[in-house]
């Protein structure tokens, strides 16, 4: 056994004894936990089971942050949960959850809840296609203690349990004296669990961004190890995975942090992981320019064409004198890596090419705006051509123009009231020798 294992080994033995926090000692309050967790937590304290909220929504109670959803464990099964709750349905084909459902007082999207049944560690954490080796009774051998559960999950500020019974927080893996110092920690032997599921790379860089956390150094470590592993995660689940992230607006740091470990080669196509120098600012920018934009699909196409727009522009800057359909042939040629590695569907794919287009459609003063108007994806590339334009010199010469109709066009139903105005900045101070306004910045077609 390696010196790092026995210290791993007998950090897990010496806590097999749960910390207990009592109510008293901790912040979490009935009154932050959505109305129906709780219903179904005393449902089952009341029908004898243990029932425990977990996950994200303690980590983020307890750091004062509103969570995501209440994800609940319990020691009833699949089937008792089925009989308890009506509103209920079992998903998944090898470890079962039951998902119970509550429609709102407008019949709006339902509010689900998932619920588990405690499980014990197992190699595969996700219920993919590709992962599920049909065995008839494997489903019978997954579930355990809620030690067992707490010890199978991803960090240790992630496995923490609030008891229903006596509203205490239960800690199995010592993450409360993580989540104070504000640290990730891995649970367990970092290669072991991370080659288990090299998700957990991804997962790690992710928690650090978005609460501002240190990686521990021995994840750290484990993570940069392992992380080649992450070329044969399936693209659907890498997808899901980021698809998470846009929302939160962590996705430029996710890839800066994965950049400082040199582990974005692993699962980004070299196109894209060969210049994130510069693609990262520009996610920035659409990180901070978006924050009301809550739109899974408009964030990915965004962020996907950030990732690809630098390493085009090197090869084809904004000028009259491109050739579009070079341009084209390109974005289809870079665009076929990243697609795959994420699975991502035509309408995505679609959109990206025509960002493409008509980014570089304004770039050679194309000023037919009804038109383009017209084209769904043009308050995209108004964006782009915004970011870039402005950040280069001399500015090229349509740049005023577009300018203008940013302003205002701010009005417009496409703008989703964001402000492209201010996107291009403000007019620089007039100078001795400006030039005045050229043919060039002239709108054709243009209707008032
Ligand atoms: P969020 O606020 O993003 O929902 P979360 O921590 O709740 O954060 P989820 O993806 O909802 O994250 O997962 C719920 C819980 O399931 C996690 O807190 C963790 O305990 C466990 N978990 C999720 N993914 C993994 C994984 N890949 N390996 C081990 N445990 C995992
Ligand atoms: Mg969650």
């Amino acid at each position: 056994m390696t010196p790092s294992k026995a210290t791993t080994d007998e950090r897990q033995t010496s806590l097999s004894e749960p910390i207990i926090i009592p109510r008293p000692d901790h912040p979490i309050s009935r009154k932050k936990i959505a109305h129906n967790a709780i219903k179904i937590l005393y449902r089952l304290k009341n029908s004898g089971f243990t029932a425990y909220l977990a996950g994200g929504a303690v980590r983020d109670m307890l750091l004062g942050l509103t969570p995501a959803d209440f994800d609940i464990v319990t020691d009833a099964n699949p089937k008792q949960l089925k009989r308890l709750f009506r509103n209920s349905r079992i998903i998944g084909r090898r470890f079962r959850l039951v998902h119970i459902f509550f429609h709102g007082h407008n019949r709006s999207t339902p509010q689900i809840f998932e619920t588990a049944t405690f499980r014990r560690p197992f190699t595969l954490e996700h219920d993919d296609a590709e992962s599920i080796k049909e065995q008839p009774n494997l489903a019978n051998n997954l579930f355990g203690s809620p030690a067992e559960d707490a010890g199978r999950r991803d960090f240790t500020i992630n496995a923490l349990f609030y008891n229903i019974a006596d509203f205490s927080v239960i800690d199995h893996v010592n993450g409360l004296q993580d989540l104070e110092d504000r640290i990730i920690r891995i649970i367990g032997d970092p290669d072991t669990r991370f080659a288990e599921d090299p998700v957990r790379v991804l997962r790690a860089l992710e928690f650090a961004c978005r609460l501002n956390f240190t990686i521990e150094d021995e994840t750290g470590k484990g993570l940069k190890a392992q992380a080649h592993a992450l070329a044969g995660v399936p693209a659907s689940r890498l997808r899901e995975e980021l698809r998470g992230l846009y929302t939160k607006k962590t996705t430029a740091a996710l890839l800066s942090l994965g950049d400082h470990y040199q582990i974005n080669h692993h699962w980004l196509p070299d196109q894209i992981a060969n210049n994130t120098a510069e693609s990262i600012p520009l996610l920035q920018t659409v990180e901070n320019f978006f924050p009301r934009l809550d739109n899974d699909n408009e964030l990915e196409k965004m962020t996907i064409t950030a990732l690809l727009l630098p390493g085009i522009l090197k090869e084809y800057p904004l000028a009259d004198e491109v050739r579009l359909n070079l341009v084209q042939e390109k974005v289809e040629e870079w665009l076929k890596p990243i697609s795959q590695r994420l699975s991502l569907p035509r309408f995505q794919r679609h959109a990206i090419k025509e960002i493409f287009t008509l980014l570089y459609r304004l770039g050679r003063g194309d000023k037919r705006i009804n038109q383009l108007l017209n084209r769904d994806h043009f308050f995209a590339a108004l964006f782009f051509y915004a970011v870039i334009t402005k950040a280069t010199t001399p500015r090229p010469a349509h740049f005023s123009f577009w300018r203008q109709q940013g302003k205002r066009l701010n009005r417009n139903p496409g703008a989703r009231k964001l402000d492209y105005g201010a996107l291009f900045g403000k007019p620089e101070k007039k100078q001795t020798g400006t030039p005045a306004k050229t043919q060039a910045d002239k709108p054709t077609g243009e209707q008032k």
